[in-house]
């Protein structure tokens, strides 16, 4: 409890508790709220005092820095109209425009920080005014700043009847004066590093009838370190451009042909086929059973799934008609089947099909089923975001009491795959998603459920978060999120509880007591889609891909032509182990077979001389240049075909005897 005198500010309170936290001050939050530090406080008011290190605190630089651009902009071009100029993730962005003749690129950019950095240097302080309505709008009428009138203009129009505006609140740093809600940093000195990085086009309020603008965006950091380490991220992570390593490594790529489908290669497919193995195998030996179910379904599936009403724009609709052509919807058709998004429906079918009983309990179906959703083309991202896809998808049919041991049987089997790619543990958050407002079922149902779910993360002894509220309306659920090298968060895996699909497809298994029962289900998928999961694990690997999980693991290089036979029996010895081997014998210098393949990022290369024929021997290189001693070609097929078949990594090699 702090006592202040009155009329005491943010930056008097940041004083009282220290000299130091007044250093470094930023803003303070009143009541959650955040305010500028020279703003008087009110009594008994809780305050926080929000520094460099607080969350918020980039948002506020970044918005300062914000500011600072269009203080540059008006030096630099007199007579640009300026519109809006918030904080986004990772940076800010000011709407700008600019006087006619004035083309601006990103060869500006020096000038422009150039100007930005007098603003910052003269340490400008961030001074707030509350002025009238009609002050503001003479003030910006007068300088002819239309966006800033309309944006006045449209606060009073709509604001609610019973809190009418009668104010605005104006900042001024050095000769700049912005519309803002504020808060902002006591000074624009606190801005220790900051970088414009691209100009786009933008229509004022994102309507395309209105004013196009020019956007800048920008990024600011406090410190320079800061601003260095993230413009490498982000050169890292442009080189690591899934869609970029795919086109280089040649697995897949995309065409108008097809848009938002992946056209995949022979190596392509292979890592693709590996992965669907990968699900197949370990679903196997947890009781998985693989079904298939139709691409194409009736309207009437839809129509009970609930899909037909609240998904539709989302599927790919056709009609059978009378003649059954694509062209009956031109003529008014109406679609009467839809291609699937997921699995779920069909495997509702499937399980209906069947008299269980609780003794077949628990039943989990998996497909790794194709499925198609109708992305808008804007949308569309190289494999992240597709119009058709394949997931490692399952449904477990199970009786109540069952639900706690098949989660936790899920969670098992997901940390069991994750752990095959080399992924640390520490990179996983388990979400969990409780019951939201609005929701099916009892609230004892509720807590079993949530409680099966917790009690199943424990027995995995996996550390997790809770969402309170953020279940499905028909159940609580899991989600697995995964952090990337790159500091990026995808979600991979999610376990939901479905006590609706049930009821809506009748779902029922015989009981003990001879009677119907429903079962609850449980959706689940580990690796999500297989298209997105690749292009995750290429950005997070930079296209160094798990051993096992290659298109090829070893490349064997002819020296010259009358090795060519040698190779290629050394080749079929090392298939016989399981391994994928590719054989170069080109009629190329033996330095330049090296350097392709070290590009091609094959894990292993082995040059094939008079030495290795004769011997039957292989001197291994690792992708990147380590060797290992030479070792008979029945030795090596018998290791690395181990660790294909086990899919572990690639030991290091015991350290060469003396
Ligand atoms: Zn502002
Ligand atoms: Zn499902």
């Amino acid at each position: 409890m702090l006592d202040l005198q009155d009329g005491a500010t943010g930056a008097d309170a940041a004083m009282a508790i220290g000299p130091g936290l007044a250093r470094a001050a930023l803003a303070i939050t009143v009541n959650g709220e955040q305010r500028d530090l020279d703003r008087p406080l009110d009594d008994g008011a809780e305050i926080g005092i929000i520094t460099e290190r607080s969350d918020e605190a980039l948002e506020l630089l970044r918005h300062d820095t914000a500011h600072v651009l269009a203080a540059a902009i008006l030096d630099l071009y007199p007579g640009t109209k300026i519109a809006i100029g918030p904080p986004i993730e990772h940076g800010f962005y000011y709407d700008f425009q600019f006087p006619e003749g004035v083309v601006l690129n990103d060869g500006d950019f020096a000038a422009i920080e150039a100007k930005m950095q007098e603003h910052v240097k003269a340490d400008e302080h961030f001074e707030r005014e509350d002025v009238s309505v009609e002050t503001a709008l003479e003030r910006f009428r007068a300088e002819e700043q239309p966006y800033k009138v309309e944006l006045i203009e449209d606060l009073v129009k709509n604001a609610p009847a019973d809190a009418p505006v009668e104010t605005v609140s104006l900042y001024t740093n050095g000769p700049f004066t912005d519309l803002c809600r504020g808060p902002h940093g006591p000074g624009t000195k606190r801005i220790g590093a900051f970088k414009l990085q691209s100009i786009a086009g933008a229509y004022w309020r994102g309507d395309s009838d209105r004013q196009q603008l020019v956007r800048i965006y920008g990024t600011a950091f406090f410190k320079k370190k800061e601003l260095t380490a993230h413009l490498e991220r982000l050169e890292l992570a442009r080189q690591r451009d899934h869609r970029k390593l795919g086109r280089e490594l040649g697995l897949y790529h995309f065409s108008e042909a097809a848009p938002g489908s992946a056209f995949w290669t022979p190596s392509g497919t292979r890592i693709f086929n590996e992965l669907v193995a990968l699900s197949r195998e370990m679903g196997d030996d947890r009781g998985y059973t693989e079904v298939k179910t139709p691409q194409l379904f009736d309207a009437s599936l839809w129509k009970t799934s609930g899909h037909w009403d609240k998904y539709r724009d989302d599927m790919f609709l056709t009609s059978t008609g009378d003649a059954g052509t694509a062209a009956d919807e031109h003529r008014g058709v109406e679609a009467n089947m839809a291609f699937k998004p997921m699995n779920c429906p069909g495997h509702y079918e499937l399980f209906r099909q069947t008299r269980w009983s609780w003794r077949d309990m628990p039943v989990r179906f998996s497909e790794p089923g194709l499925l198609h959703r109708n992305e808008l083309s804007g949308a569309l991202h190289g494999l992240m975001r597709v119009r058709q896809f394949c997931q490692d998808d399952a449904h477990l049919f199970v009786m109540e009491d069952q639900i706690q041991d098949e989660v936790t049987g899920c969670l098992e089997f997901a940390k069991a795959t994750y752990d095959l790619f080399g992924f640390d543990a520490a990179d996983f958050t388990y979400e969990l998603s409780t019951r939201p407002e609005n929701r099916l079922g009892s609230d004892e149902m509720w807590d079993r459920a949530e409680g099966d779910l917790r009690t199943a993360l424990e027995n995995n002894d996996l550390p997790y978060v809770v969402h309170e509220g953020d279940g499905a309306f028909y159940g609580p659920k899991i989600d697995i999120q995964f952090r990337d090298s790159l500091g990026r968060s995808w979600q991979l895996g999610t376990v939901q509880i479905d006590y609706q699909a049930p009821e809506r497809f009748d779902l029922v298994y015989t009981g003990a007591d001879n009677s119907d029962h429903r079962p609850v289900v449980l959706h689940r998928a580990l690796l999500g889609s297989y298209e997105r999961f690749i292009g995750i694990l290429l950005e997070h690997t930079g296209g160094e891909l798990p051993f096992w999980l290659q298109p090829a693991h070893v490349a064997l290089l002819t020296v010259s032509d009358r090795h060519a036979d040698a190779a290629h029996a050394i080749a079929k010895e090392l298939k016989q182990a399981g391994l994928r081997v590719v054989v170069d014998g080109r009629t190329e210098t033996v330095g330049r077979k090296i350097r392709e393949t070290e590009l091609s990022k094959v894990p292993l290369m082995a040059v094939i001389g008079d030495q290795e024929a004769e011997g039957h021997t292989l001197t291994l290189r690792h992708h990147g240049g380590r060797e290992e001693p030479a070792s008979p070609v029945a030795d090596v097929a018998a290791t690395l075909g181990a660790a294909v078949q086990d899919r572990t990594a690639l030991g290091t090699p015991e350290p060469a005897a003396d």
